[in-house]
């Protein structure tokens, strides 16, 4: 069975998605589901923090709730942001529930949440993408524990310039730094379909992806990262296309520990 290896429901300040939609969903989609809340330590300590949305949650009453569904087709995992600041925290925070799944992301840079234009302010695009990949790099060698490095191309989803692809051209010093860092820690790359709708997306990953599997990787997890239920399971044709051109093996996680989709 398939999995979307990346969904986040209302245990995430940022989706209102029940479990019970979501099961529902991946269900009629034929597919398997890992729930992945966002857990980003250092967001209480960013300049957009103001008491309202906060990126962390209680795991034992994740567990509580959610331990009901959890099988053969739905596991609970979590996403972990990684930041200079948080190791300690997130390792922590992983004590207090035995996750099938742990992904490692990079969702701030400088303190800044690269949802807002901060960041990029002052930067060209080869500044800002340059210090993203270098820190992406640096942050997978600090926490080598993480199973899955989630969208590698997060960055692209809000930054402001015209051309907002990810070249392997343009990175390919740094770019081959995070993917050798992935493969030598024995963690998998994620392709998160949430921007396999642009073709022109598509052939840009499609590159990077391909080095990953030149370098030696083997395995990817499919994840739409979705907040609705509509969304699970989102472009998986066009991934699964993509793996099978790369000859790339979808899998998933039990307990951290990988399993073969079939
Ligand atoms: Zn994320
Ligand atoms: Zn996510």
């Amino acid at each position: 069975m398939l999995f979307d290896n990346h969904s986040h429901t209302v245990f995430s300040s940022d989706s209102e998605m029940t479990a019970a939609d979501a099961i529902a969903q991946a269900e009629s989609l034929g597919l398997g589901l890992v729930f992945t809340e966002h857990y980003d330590h250092i967001y209480k300590h960013t300049k957009h923090y103001d008491g309202t949305i906060d990126f962390r949650f209680d795991p034992s009453a994740y567990w509580d709730q959610y331990q009901q569904y959890r099988g053969d087709k739905l596991r609970l995992g979590v996403e972990i942001g990684l930041t200079p600041d948080s190791r300690d925290a997130n390792l922590a925070f992983l004590q207090q529930a035995d996750f099938d799944l742990v992904i490692g992301s990079l969702h701030f840079m400088e303190n800044l949440d690269l949802y807002y234009p901060d960041y990029y302010e002052g930067k060209d695009k080869a500044q800002a993408y340059g210090k993203y990949l270098s820190t992406m790099g640096q942050m997978i060698v600090e926490n080598p524990y993480i199973d899955v490095l989630g969208h590698i191309d997060y960055i692209c989803r809000y930054a402001p310039y015209e051309d907002k692809d990810i070249k392997y051209s343009d990175g390919a010093e740094l770019i081959d730094k995070v993917l050798q860092a992935v493969i030598d820690n024995g963690i998998v790359m994620e392709l998160n379909t949430r921007r396999l709708e642009d073709a022109m997306a598509v052939t840009k990953l499609m590159q990077i992806y391909r080095r990953y599997q030149q370098l030696g990787g083997q395995y990817i997890t499919l994840g739409s990262d979705a907040h609705k239920a509509e969304n699970i399971g989102m472009n998986f044709k066009t991934a699964q296309h993509m793996a099978e051109c790369l000859k790339l093996k979808p899998v998933t996680f039990a307990e951290r520990k990988m399993e073969y989709c079939k």
